[in-house]
């Protein structure tokens, strides 16, 4: 069976005073976790103060952007060599509020995640459909272009997490039916076959993020063909987000 993964993302919410104990809070109500890889993405500037706390193969840090060059007069910037220099195995790219909030492309969005492969960590590359993308039965087309111009001239999957975030569903209170996530992961497997073979299907492994909560996560988790989960509003809670882990933990 493929490992089950929880990524946490908690936006821009924590200070660097207030991760670590937060994360410590979390790791003691983990401490049976055995199976599923928990991955941490907080804002950069808790992310060296976490690196000291967390510990055990289980668990590991994560960014939610980075730039797609390595150094230069890129103002305001963090680099994916700054990132893996302290410590950071995946990057989260083209998060749906980086695509509508601050204008990320897929071309863009292509950089960084050829820049984090060669940086030697692990991309979380989030794709999804709008509300009104959806109504207009454009969903496919969406997740397929994303696909396409996101991961051109990248030769492999295997370093690659895909996440499937509707952007209607993040944050809104309003998750995927199972139906329709099964929908979409059918179109982003079809597509994995079709561009990198039977082989890499079978391994890819596709996350579901959207309002994924407490109450919601075991119907989630057993949808066919989600490997787990992409979370954000519920991250930020640790009895809430070690009770989706646990969920996700306990399915056989
Ligand atoms: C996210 O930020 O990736 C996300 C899925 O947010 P939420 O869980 O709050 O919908």
């Amino acid at each position: 069976m493929k490992q089950r993964i929880v990524a946490g993302n908690w936006k821009m919410n924590k200070t660097s005073n207030e991760g670590p104990s937060f994360l410590e809070e979390i790791l003691n109500l983990l401490l049976d976790i055995e199976r599923t890889q928990v991955i941490f993405c907080p804002p950069f500037t808790g992310i060296p103060g976490l690196n000291k706390i967390i510990k055990g193969e289980r668990f590991s840090l994560g960014a939610q952007n980075c730039h797609w060059e390595n150094e230069g007069a890129f103002t305001g910037e963090i680099s994916p060599h700054m990132l893996s220099a302290i410590g950071v195995e995946f990057v989260i790219i083209g998060h749906s509020e980086r695509r509508h909030i601050f204008g990320e492309t897929n071309e863009m969005i292509n950089r960084k995640i050829n820049a984090v492969l060669s940086g030697g960590m692990k991309p979380i590359f989030c794709i999804g459909e709008t509300l009104q993308e959806r109504k207009n039965l454009e969903t496919e087309k969406i997740l397929v272009r994303q696909l396409e111009e996101g991961l051109s001239k990248v030769e492999s999957l295997e370093d690659i997490i895909l996440a499937y975030e509707p952007v209607w569903a993040i944050g809104t209170g309003e998750n995927a039916y199972p139906q329709q996530l099964e929908q979409a992961n059918a179109i982003i497997r079809t597509w994995v076959r079709h561009n990198y073979g039977n082989n890499m299907e079978g391994n890819i492994q596709i996350l579901y993020g959207g309002s994924v909560k407490e109450d919601n996560a075991t119907d989630l988790i057993k949808t066919e063909g989600v490997d787990g989960f992409l979370i954000g509003g519920a991250s930020i809670d640790a009895q809430s987000f070690s009770s989706i882990i646990h969920q996700v933990e306990n399915l056989n």
